[in-house]
């Protein structure tokens, strides 16, 4: 290691500063959509079994919740433009300008050159879990999915269930689309009422015991058209292991509700980025 400075400690005691404040950014109506959500009706379900994932259409200004039933489980989410599959959940983005992990009020963004709302969070049963002693919170993206290539790397096993191929083979059903092509849609996720953080004394991602119980559920505003995946992740409520059938899973459950007419008057989809894309080229 190399010798530390004279001024070491007056280095490390200068004050952080957000790298992206939000103040600037719009903020959803959320009193207008719990409104209209108070007036909706479901138009669909779809039960996620475990170890397996399932996709979903939700029109734009319509409702999704994605509910905890049998038992603790968390969930791989990802999110595409129903009209544009190359516009998908940015969970990177997001990250940088919600935190590591979301809430009620929180939004979804989407990848360039589109990068705007695809969903925003407009409830959130775990809401009380705040940060735990660890560091630990609900819902993040931080964590990217599990996938057979880290398992093969950490331990040589090939297993062919975990959220990246559950996310894949769903893709593939749904739009009647090649595995390998299929693959290549899918993304970063939404880890649903995954509990997670990074260790204080080495800045390791972690994962603990869900606090999700059956009747918690995390519900969502579509923004834009959209087709979504969920995989009730391998590793359970990922208290111990993913990436085999060791853990304990249960299935989720996804509603979808479509507002009553008139309900979201003067709601309009948000339009892509208004950055002209020169990139600075002439
Ligand atoms: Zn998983």
């Amino acid at each position: 290691m190399n010798d530390i400075p004279d001024d070491a400690e007056a280095r490390r005691a200068i004050a952080p500063v957000i790298c992206y404040p939000t103040e600037t950014v719009p903020k959803p109506d959320l009193a207008l959509y719990i409104a209209a959500r108070a007036g909706a009706v479901s138009t669909g379900e779809v039960l996620v079994p475990p170890r397996d994932a399932r996709c979903f259409r939700v029109p734009a200004g319509h409702f999704f919740r994605i509910s905890s039933v049998e038992g603790p489980q968390v969930g791989d989410l990802n999110l595409w433009n129903a009209n544009d599959l190359s516009e998908r959940f940015y969970s990177g983005k997001t990250r940088a300008l919600h935190g590591t992990h979301v809430s009620t009020g929180d939004r979804l963004w989407s990848s360039f050159p589109h990068m705007r709302p695809m969903a925003t969070i407009i409830e959130d049963t775990l809401d009380w879990y705040g940060i735990d002693q660890f560091g630990g919170s609900v819902h993040d993206v931080i964590g990217t999915r599990c996938d057979p290539y880290t398992g093969v790397l950490l331990s040589g096993n090939s297993y062919h269930h975990c959220c990246h191929s559950n996310l894949t083979r769903s893709l593939s059903a749904f739009l009647d689309m090649p595995p390998e092509v299929a693959e290549t849609h899918v993304h970063d996720v939404l880890n649903v009422f995954m509990c997670t953080g990074f260790t204080r004394d080495t800045g390791q991602y972690f994962m603990k015991a869900s606090p999700v119980r059956p009747g918690d559920y995390l519900e969502f505003f579509a923004e834009i058209d959209l087709i979504g995946s969920l995989s009730a992740c391998p590793g359970g409520d990922c208290s111990a292991e993913h990436s085999s059938d060791t853990a304990a899973c249960h299935p989720l459950h996804v509603e979808i509700f479509a507002p009553a007419a008139n309900d979201l008057a003067g709601w309009e989809q948000p339009a892509p980025s208004a950055y002209e894309g020169g990139h600075g080229i002439s």
